[in-house]
């Protein structure tokens, strides 16, 4: 029995060395030291040995036992150390290869100029302040002097929001201007110190929404700046003075500019601006429609009402206000012929700027 013993433990260590994967060693495993292995066939013999044979028998076969566990587990290790090795070197990554590019994201065109805005303006003193996009019908044309009924509303026709409420004349809907912008500040300002407002300097930039029919110089929703001023002495001059500088800033130094009379309720006098064409320099080219002047913004005096509606009093306290649209500047400076480019998230005309 005990040479048996030893031919078993001597077989098994020998064909150990065969098994190079984890399958094969577990085909070992059960061939060796499974339950129906010769060296468990022993241990369940033992009980019909002589007794005087049974200790010596059980103590060798717990050694063959032990010493092929201990060979497996050691085997077992060996192969995972060189399948570890293995998978260092055929997986090694290759830290002088070339990363691969990550694509940047860029600003929209529309924002790159409205942050060009900002900077000039920035630059004369005028704070941006944003103000919100769903307005009441008083802010957004009663408080800037287009009365209900008012025949300026017919080109400003909107989106109006159901509440549920009957909020009479005063429903609310989307922001058709950024001009609300004007009362919302002009009163924010002047609740500091209602008896003597301080002066106010700001843009008021921001997305707004009309009900239109839509094509190509027509959108339902674009942006707008405005800006604002309001003092003591602030004359038609200041705005004059304002507005040359801020296309001499955003076109160039030798760019001329143009003030024709126009109306708006919310100013008197009111004007529209022309900047001289700098496509060809006032020459006359298809884009200015060879009259050498591209109109840009409107603007004007504020008109006294809209003032005491911000609480600042016309009597003391006179100001201007102008405004544009973005998305017009920006088709002008890359001949951008269709504004519905714009926000239809079209990734190859994105892309260009
Ligand atoms: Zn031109």
């Amino acid at each position: 029995m005990l040479t048996e013993l030893d031919q078993i433990e001597e077989t098994a260590l020998s064909t150990l060395d065969e098994a190079q994967d984890e399958a094969a060693l577990e085909t070992w495993r059960v061939t060796h030291l499974g339950r129906n292995s010769p060296l468990m066939g022993v241990f369940d013999n033992i009980g019909s040995l002589p007794k005087g044979e049974r200790p010596a028998i059980g103590r060798r076969a717990n050694e063959v036992k032990r010493a092929l566990e201990t060979a497996l587990a050691e085997k077992a290790e060996s192969l995972r150390q060189s399948s570890l090795a293995h998978a260092l070197q055929a997986e090694r990554l290759d830290v002088t290869l070339p990363g691969r590019p990550i694509r940047l994201g860029r600003l929209h065109p529309v924002t790159q100029t409205l942050r060009e805005i900002y900077r000039i303006f920035a630059e004369m003193g005028f704070q941006v302040y944003l103000s919100r996009e769903v307005e009441t019908d008083e802010y957004n044309f009663q408080l800037l002097n287009f009365p209900p009924h008012h025949p300026a509303r017919e080109m400003q026709d909107s989106y109006y929001i159901e509440t549920g409420h009957d909020r009479g004349d005063n429903p609310l809907l989307l922001r058709t201007h950024t001009s609300p912008g004007q009362i919302r500040s002009m009163r924010e300002f002047a609740a500091q110190d209602p008896e003597n407002p301080p002066p106010v300097r700001i843009i008021l930039p921001g997305m707004c929404y009309r009900y239109e029919q839509i094509s190509a110089r027509y959108e339902i929703q674009f942006t707008q700046v405005e800006g604002l001023a309001i003092g003591e002495h602030i004359t038609f001059g200041d705005l004059k003075g304002t507005i040359s500088d801020f296309g001499r800033r955003l076109l160039g130094q030798q760019v001329r500019t143009r003030f024709r009379a126009s109306h708006f309720p919310f100013t008197e006098p009111s004007a529209e601006v022309d900047f001289e064409c700098f496509l060809c320099g006032g020459e006359g080219c298809s884009v200015c429609k060879y009259t050498g002047w591209l109109e840009i913004m409107g603007c004007g005096m504020v008109h006294p009402t809209v003032l005491r509606n911000g609480g600042y009093d016309p009597l003391r306290y006179t100001g201007f206000a102008f405004g544009m649209g973005p998305e017009r500047l920006t088709m002008l400076r890359h001949r951008i012929e269709d504004i519905r480019y714009f926000w239809a998230n079209d990734l190859s005309f994105l892309e260009q700027f």
